[in-house]
Protein backbone atom coordinates (compact mmCIF):
# COMPACT_ATOMS: atom_id res chain seq x y z
CA UNK A 1 0.00 0.00 0.00
CA UNK A 2 1.08 3.61 -0.67
CA UNK A 3 1.69 5.52 2.16
CA UNK A 4 2.01 8.64 1.05
CA UNK A 5 3.41 11.96 2.50
CA UNK A 6 4.16 15.64 1.62
CA UNK A 7 5.57 19.18 2.48
CA UNK A 8 3.63 20.88 5.50
CA UNK A 9 2.99 24.11 4.80
CA UNK A 10 0.12 25.67 6.96
CA UNK A 11 -3.00 23.73 7.40
CA UNK A 12 -3.00 22.25 3.99
CA UNK A 13 -1.91 19.31 5.60
CA UNK A 14 -5.39 18.65 6.64
CA UNK A 15 -7.54 19.13 2.65
CA UNK A 16 -4.34 17.14 1.61
CA UNK A 17 -4.64 14.11 4.45
CA UNK A 18 -8.51 13.62 3.26
CA UNK A 19 -7.68 13.94 0.11
CA UNK A 20 -4.94 11.27 -0.21
CA UNK A 21 -6.86 9.41 2.36
CA UNK A 22 -10.01 8.84 -0.08
CA UNK A 23 -7.86 7.89 -3.01
CA UNK A 24 -7.40 4.77 -1.15
CA UNK A 25 -3.97 5.73 -0.01
CA UNK A 26 -2.59 5.85 3.58
CA UNK A 27 -1.10 9.36 5.04
CA UNK A 28 2.09 9.70 7.08
CA UNK A 29 0.85 12.94 7.64
CA UNK A 30 4.18 15.53 8.19
CA UNK A 31 5.36 17.25 11.31
CA UNK A 32 5.25 20.60 11.96
CA UNK A 33 8.53 21.51 11.26
CA UNK A 34 10.69 21.92 14.37
CA UNK A 35 14.63 22.24 14.98
CA UNK A 36 14.79 18.55 14.53
CA UNK A 37 13.60 19.53 10.82
CA UNK A 38 15.85 22.14 10.34
CA UNK A 39 18.49 20.34 11.41
CA UNK A 40 18.32 17.61 8.98
CA UNK A 41 17.76 20.04 5.97
CA UNK A 42 21.26 22.15 6.81
CA UNK A 43 22.92 18.82 7.30
CA UNK A 44 21.79 17.06 3.95
CA UNK A 45 21.17 20.21 1.65
CA UNK A 46 23.45 21.78 -0.57
CA UNK A 47 24.45 24.80 1.11
CA UNK A 48 23.09 27.19 -1.44
CA UNK A 49 20.01 25.92 -1.27
CA UNK A 50 17.18 28.14 -0.07
CA UNK A 51 15.20 28.04 3.56
CA UNK A 52 12.64 26.45 2.00
CA UNK A 53 14.52 23.53 0.19
CA UNK A 54 15.76 22.83 3.77
CA UNK A 55 13.03 22.78 5.95
CA UNK A 56 10.99 20.55 3.08
CA UNK A 57 14.18 18.32 2.57
CA UNK A 58 14.21 17.88 6.76
CA UNK A 59 10.58 17.39 6.59
CA UNK A 60 10.88 14.35 4.00
CA UNK A 61 13.23 12.62 6.11
CA UNK A 62 11.09 12.85 9.03
CA UNK A 63 8.10 11.30 7.23
CA UNK A 64 10.52 8.69 5.36
CA UNK A 65 11.76 7.93 8.77
CA UNK A 66 7.77 7.68 9.76
CA UNK A 67 7.44 5.12 7.09
CA UNK A 68 6.12 6.95 4.03
CA UNK A 69 7.15 4.91 0.71
CA UNK A 70 5.89 7.89 -1.25
CA UNK A 71 6.38 11.69 -1.16
CA UNK A 72 3.99 14.10 -2.91
CA UNK A 73 5.43 17.98 -4.22
CA UNK A 74 4.55 20.38 -6.61
CA UNK A 75 6.60 21.19 -9.54
CA UNK A 76 7.98 24.44 -10.13
CA UNK A 77 8.63 26.50 -13.73
CA UNK A 78 10.74 29.29 -14.40
CA UNK A 79 14.21 30.68 -14.04
CA UNK A 80 15.10 30.30 -10.35
CA UNK A 81 15.76 26.68 -8.44
CA UNK A 82 12.32 25.68 -7.63
CA UNK A 83 12.24 23.94 -11.00
CA UNK A 84 14.63 22.03 -9.69
CA UNK A 85 13.81 21.33 -6.52
CA UNK A 86 11.98 17.72 -5.99
CA UNK A 87 15.42 16.43 -8.75
CA UNK A 88 17.72 17.33 -6.18
CA UNK A 89 15.74 16.80 -3.47
CA UNK A 90 15.05 12.89 -4.05
CA UNK A 91 18.38 12.56 -5.66
CA UNK A 92 19.81 13.49 -1.94
CA UNK A 93 17.19 11.23 -0.16
CA UNK A 94 17.89 8.09 -2.46
CA UNK A 95 21.71 8.90 -2.16
CA UNK A 96 21.45 8.17 2.14
CA UNK A 97 19.62 5.45 1.40
CA UNK A 98 15.62 5.97 1.31
CA UNK A 99 13.68 3.77 -0.40
CA UNK A 100 10.75 5.88 -2.10
CA UNK A 101 8.72 7.12 -5.64
CA UNK A 102 8.60 10.52 -5.62
CA UNK A 103 5.86 12.33 -7.36
CA UNK A 104 5.81 15.81 -9.01
CA UNK A 105 2.89 17.40 -9.53
CA UNK A 106 3.58 20.08 -11.99
CA UNK A 107 0.93 22.99 -13.27
CA UNK A 108 -1.56 21.91 -15.16
CA UNK A 109 -1.52 24.53 -18.32
CA UNK A 110 1.98 23.08 -19.21
CA UNK A 111 2.55 19.60 -18.59
CA UNK A 112 -1.41 18.20 -18.17
CA UNK A 113 -0.65 14.99 -19.52
CA UNK A 114 2.42 14.16 -16.78
CA UNK A 115 0.03 15.79 -14.10
CA UNK A 116 -2.90 13.00 -15.29
CA UNK A 117 -0.25 10.41 -15.17
CA UNK A 118 1.03 11.24 -11.39
CA UNK A 119 -2.31 11.66 -10.29
CA UNK A 120 -3.09 7.97 -11.05
CA UNK A 121 -0.75 6.81 -9.72
CA UNK A 122 -2.25 8.18 -6.28
CA UNK A 123 -5.88 6.88 -7.08
CA UNK A 124 -5.47 3.44 -5.63
CA UNK A 125 -9.39 2.75 -4.93
CA UNK A 126 -12.46 2.38 -7.18
CA UNK A 127 -14.44 5.80 -7.74
CA UNK A 128 -17.42 6.77 -9.25
CA UNK A 129 -17.74 10.09 -10.88
CA UNK A 130 -19.86 10.95 -7.73
CA UNK A 131 -16.99 10.21 -5.34
CA UNK A 132 -14.87 12.46 -6.77
CA UNK A 133 -16.99 15.01 -7.05
CA UNK A 134 -18.34 14.78 -3.40
CA UNK A 135 -14.50 14.46 -2.35
CA UNK A 136 -13.52 17.36 -4.45
CA UNK A 137 -16.52 19.44 -2.98
CA UNK A 138 -15.35 18.94 0.34
CA UNK A 139 -11.59 19.46 0.58
CA UNK A 140 -12.38 22.33 -1.63
CA UNK A 141 -14.70 24.14 1.15
CA UNK A 142 -12.33 22.41 4.05
CA UNK A 143 -9.27 24.84 2.38
CA UNK A 144 -11.83 27.66 1.80
CA UNK A 145 -12.99 27.71 5.40
CA UNK A 146 -9.29 27.31 6.66
CA UNK A 147 -8.28 30.46 4.64
CA UNK A 148 -11.00 32.47 5.74
CA UNK A 149 -10.77 31.03 9.84
CA UNK A 150 -7.16 32.18 9.73
CA UNK A 151 -7.84 35.73 8.03
CA UNK A 152 -10.40 36.21 10.49
CA UNK A 153 -7.50 35.58 12.85
CA UNK A 154 -5.86 38.35 11.46
CA UNK A 155 -8.54 40.84 11.77
CA UNK A 156 -9.13 40.35 15.57
CA UNK A 157 -6.36 39.66 16.87
CA UNK A 158 -5.29 43.39 16.92
CA UNK A 159 -8.62 44.37 18.24
CA UNK A 160 -8.45 41.85 21.26
CA UNK A 161 -8.77 42.76 24.89
CA UNK A 162 -8.02 39.45 26.39
CA UNK A 163 -4.13 38.90 24.73
CA UNK A 164 -3.92 35.55 22.68
CA UNK A 165 -7.77 34.88 23.09
CA UNK A 166 -7.91 34.81 18.77
CA UNK A 167 -5.02 32.56 18.67
CA UNK A 168 -6.89 30.13 20.95
CA UNK A 169 -10.27 30.57 18.61
CA UNK A 170 -8.03 30.32 15.11
CA UNK A 171 -6.59 26.66 16.84
CA UNK A 172 -9.97 25.58 17.74
CA UNK A 173 -11.52 26.76 14.75
CA UNK A 174 -8.69 24.31 12.81
CA UNK A 175 -9.28 21.43 15.03
CA UNK A 176 -13.13 22.00 14.30
CA UNK A 177 -12.69 21.81 10.64
CA UNK A 178 -10.15 19.01 10.65
CA UNK A 179 -12.80 16.94 12.13
CA UNK A 180 -15.62 17.40 9.71
CA UNK A 181 -16.18 14.26 8.01
CA UNK A 182 -18.65 15.47 5.79
CA UNK A 183 -19.56 18.83 3.75
CA UNK A 184 -22.55 19.21 5.98
CA UNK A 185 -20.69 19.45 9.02
CA UNK A 186 -18.39 21.50 7.42
CA UNK A 187 -21.62 23.86 6.80
CA UNK A 188 -22.53 23.80 10.62
CA UNK A 189 -18.72 24.26 11.61
CA UNK A 190 -18.56 27.58 9.39
CA UNK A 191 -21.58 29.35 11.98
CA UNK A 192 -19.95 28.03 15.11
CA UNK A 193 -16.72 29.36 13.95
CA UNK A 194 -18.26 32.65 13.00
CA UNK A 195 -19.99 32.56 16.82
CA UNK A 196 -16.40 31.58 18.13
CA UNK A 197 -15.07 35.15 16.74
CA UNK A 198 -17.75 37.01 17.09
CA UNK A 199 -17.66 36.25 20.85
CA UNK A 200 -14.44 37.51 20.97
CA UNK A 201 -14.50 41.39 22.85
CA UNK A 202 -12.76 43.51 20.60
CA UNK A 203 -11.53 46.97 21.24
CA UNK A 204 -12.63 50.12 19.05
CA UNK A 205 -9.11 50.85 17.97
CA UNK A 206 -8.05 51.56 14.22
CA UNK A 207 -4.91 49.54 13.87
CA UNK A 208 -1.84 50.28 12.10
CA UNK A 209 -2.11 48.43 8.53
CA UNK A 210 0.62 46.00 7.04
CA UNK A 211 0.70 43.96 3.77
CA UNK A 212 2.89 40.58 3.94
CA UNK A 213 4.46 39.64 0.94
CA UNK A 214 7.48 37.01 -0.69
CA UNK A 215 7.61 33.96 -1.33
CA UNK A 216 5.13 31.60 -1.15
CA UNK A 217 6.59 29.13 1.36
CA UNK A 218 7.93 31.46 4.34
CA UNK A 219 4.55 33.66 4.06
CA UNK A 220 2.44 29.96 4.54
CA UNK A 221 4.39 28.33 7.06
CA UNK A 222 4.58 29.92 10.14
CA UNK A 223 7.88 28.33 11.85
CA UNK A 224 9.51 29.05 8.77
CA UNK A 225 8.52 32.94 9.05
CA UNK A 226 8.70 33.05 13.01
CA UNK A 227 4.98 33.31 13.54
CA UNK A 228 4.88 36.80 12.44
CA UNK A 229 1.69 37.55 11.98
CA UNK A 230 0.51 36.79 15.60
CA UNK A 231 3.45 38.88 16.63
CA UNK A 232 2.60 41.77 14.71
CA UNK A 233 -0.93 40.90 15.39
CA UNK A 234 -0.14 40.85 19.19
CA UNK A 235 1.59 44.26 18.58
CA UNK A 236 -2.06 46.00 17.67
CA UNK A 237 -1.44 45.75 13.69
CA UNK A 238 -3.94 44.48 11.24
CA UNK A 239 -1.74 42.18 8.82
CA UNK A 240 -3.08 41.01 5.41
CA UNK A 241 -1.35 38.03 3.76
CA UNK A 242 -1.11 38.32 -0.08
CA UNK A 243 -1.57 34.99 -0.70
CA UNK A 244 -3.39 31.84 0.44
CA UNK A 245 -3.73 28.16 -0.45
CA UNK A 246 -7.14 28.36 -1.60
CA UNK A 247 -6.16 31.80 -4.03
CA UNK A 248 -2.96 30.33 -5.08
CA UNK A 249 -4.83 27.30 -6.35
CA UNK A 250 -7.20 28.87 -8.41
CA UNK A 251 -4.22 30.77 -9.83
CA UNK A 252 -2.08 28.54 -10.64
CA UNK A 253 -3.95 25.08 -10.72
CA UNK A 254 -7.56 26.84 -12.45
CA UNK A 255 -6.64 29.80 -14.58
CA UNK A 256 -3.01 27.96 -15.75
CA UNK A 257 -5.24 24.81 -16.92
CA UNK A 258 -7.13 27.33 -19.30
CA UNK A 259 -3.96 29.50 -19.82
CA UNK A 260 -4.92 32.21 -17.85
CA UNK A 261 -2.91 34.48 -16.29
CA UNK A 262 -2.98 33.64 -12.88
CA UNK A 263 -2.79 36.17 -10.24
CA UNK A 264 -3.36 39.06 -12.98
CA UNK A 265 -4.10 42.05 -11.09
CA UNK A 266 -0.59 41.69 -9.49
CA UNK A 267 1.29 41.04 -12.11
CA UNK A 268 -0.38 44.01 -14.15
CA UNK A 269 0.70 45.95 -11.25
CA UNK A 270 3.89 45.18 -11.16
CA UNK A 271 4.36 45.40 -15.39
CA UNK A 272 5.84 49.16 -14.89
CA UNK A 273 8.46 48.00 -12.45
CA UNK A 274 9.10 44.54 -13.04
CA UNK A 275 7.75 43.07 -16.47
CA UNK A 276 10.15 39.71 -16.88
CA UNK A 277 9.33 36.17 -15.25
CA UNK A 278 12.26 35.13 -12.50
CA UNK A 279 10.55 32.50 -11.11
CA UNK A 280 8.96 32.18 -7.87
CA UNK A 281 6.52 35.14 -6.81
CA UNK A 282 9.05 38.61 -7.30
CA UNK A 283 6.58 39.88 -9.41
CA UNK A 284 3.92 39.55 -7.53
CA UNK A 285 5.20 41.30 -4.26
CA UNK A 286 5.88 43.82 -6.21
CA UNK A 287 2.46 44.12 -7.69
CA UNK A 288 1.21 43.16 -4.44
CA UNK A 289 2.75 46.15 -2.61
CA UNK A 290 1.29 48.56 -5.19
CA UNK A 291 -2.35 47.08 -4.18
CA UNK A 292 -1.73 47.29 -0.37
CA UNK A 293 -0.83 50.90 -1.08
CA UNK A 294 -3.69 51.95 -3.14
CA UNK A 295 -5.42 50.41 -0.34
CA UNK A 296 -4.22 52.31 2.13
CA UNK A 297 -1.93 50.16 4.23
CA UNK A 298 0.48 51.78 6.47
CA UNK A 299 3.60 49.22 5.50
CA UNK A 300 4.35 46.48 3.10
CA UNK A 301 6.85 43.25 4.86
CA UNK A 302 8.63 41.70 2.05
CA UNK A 303 9.42 37.87 3.45
CA UNK A 304 12.14 36.47 1.43
CA UNK A 305 14.23 33.60 1.79
CA UNK A 306 18.06 34.43 2.33
CA UNK A 307 19.33 33.62 -1.48
CA UNK A 308 15.97 33.56 -3.05
CA UNK A 309 16.81 35.47 -6.71
CA UNK A 310 12.94 36.53 -7.24
CA UNK A 311 12.76 38.16 -4.09
CA UNK A 312 15.90 39.95 -4.15
CA UNK A 313 14.88 41.15 -7.47
CA UNK A 314 12.01 42.80 -6.04
CA UNK A 315 13.42 44.38 -3.37
CA UNK A 316 15.98 46.02 -5.40
CA UNK A 317 12.79 47.33 -6.93
CA UNK A 318 10.93 47.75 -3.63
CA UNK A 319 12.30 51.20 -2.68
CA UNK A 320 10.96 53.06 -6.08
CA UNK A 321 7.44 51.30 -5.87
CA UNK A 322 7.52 52.39 -2.27
CA UNK A 323 8.35 55.79 -2.36
CA UNK A 324 6.24 56.68 -5.39
CA UNK A 325 2.81 54.90 -3.82
CA UNK A 326 4.10 56.47 -0.24
CA UNK A 327 4.17 53.22 1.70
CA UNK A 328 7.22 52.66 3.92
CA UNK A 329 8.50 48.66 3.99
CA UNK A 330 10.85 46.21 5.87
CA UNK A 331 11.85 43.21 4.05
CA UNK A 332 13.17 40.39 6.67
CA UNK A 333 15.43 37.71 5.73
CA UNK A 334 14.77 34.45 6.68
CA UNK A 335 17.11 31.27 7.07
CA UNK A 336 17.82 28.85 9.75
CA UNK A 337 19.60 31.64 11.64
CA UNK A 338 17.04 34.12 11.90
CA UNK A 339 15.90 34.39 15.45
CA UNK A 340 12.55 35.13 16.82
CA UNK A 341 13.76 38.11 19.32
CA UNK A 342 15.69 39.79 16.83
CA UNK A 343 12.92 39.77 14.33
CA UNK A 344 10.64 41.22 17.35
CA UNK A 345 13.05 44.01 17.85
CA UNK A 346 12.99 44.64 14.05
CA UNK A 347 9.13 44.32 14.02
CA UNK A 348 8.51 46.83 17.10
CA UNK A 349 10.99 49.40 15.55
CA UNK A 350 8.66 49.34 12.19
CA UNK A 351 5.40 49.69 14.19
CA UNK A 352 6.88 52.65 15.77
CA UNK A 353 8.07 54.31 12.58
CA UNK A 354 4.21 53.46 10.87
CA UNK A 355 2.45 54.78 13.67
CA UNK A 356 4.49 57.79 13.48
CA UNK A 357 3.57 58.57 10.23
CA UNK A 358 -0.16 57.44 11.12
CA UNK A 359 -0.95 60.55 12.96
CA UNK A 360 -1.02 62.63 9.93
CA UNK A 361 -3.00 60.05 7.79
CA UNK A 362 -7.03 59.41 8.33
CA UNK A 363 -7.06 55.99 10.14
CA UNK A 364 -9.79 53.20 8.30
CA UNK A 365 -11.40 51.51 10.27
CA UNK A 366 -11.14 47.70 10.72
CA UNK A 367 -14.28 46.68 12.51
CA UNK A 368 -16.08 47.38 9.27
CA UNK A 369 -13.44 44.33 7.42
CA UNK A 370 -14.16 42.20 10.44
CA UNK A 371 -18.39 42.92 10.29
CA UNK A 372 -17.89 42.32 6.18
CA UNK A 373 -16.08 39.36 6.57
CA UNK A 374 -18.40 37.77 9.38
CA UNK A 375 -21.55 38.03 6.87
S1 LIG B 1 11.44 31.21 -5.18
FE1 LIG B 1 13.22 31.66 -3.95
S2 LIG B 1 13.09 30.27 -2.23
FE2 LIG B 1 11.76 29.46 -3.83
S3 LIG B 1 13.07 28.10 -5.06
FE3 LIG B 1 13.15 30.07 -6.06
S4 LIG B 1 15.00 31.00 -5.19
FE4 LIG B 1 14.42 29.33 -3.80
Amino acid sequence: MRRVSFPYMGTSYIPFEKLITAFGNEVVVPQRPTEETISYGTKYAPEFACYPFKIVLGTYIQALKAGANTLVSSGGVGPCRAGLYTTLQEKILKDLGYEFEMIVLEPPGRHLKDLMHNIKKLINTRLTLRDYLNIGRFTWKQLVLLDKVERLSHKTRPLEVKKGESTQVYKKCVELIAGAEEYKDLTDIERETQQLYDAIEKRDYDPIKIGIVGEIYVLMEPSSNLEIEEILGELGVYVERSMFLSGYTISNAVMDLFHMAGERDAKKMAAPYFKEMCGGHGRESIGNSIIFAKRGFDGIIQLSPFTCIPEIVAKSILPKVCKEHGVRFLTISLDEQTGKEGLRTRLEAFVDLLMAKRKKTKPVKVKSLVAKEMA
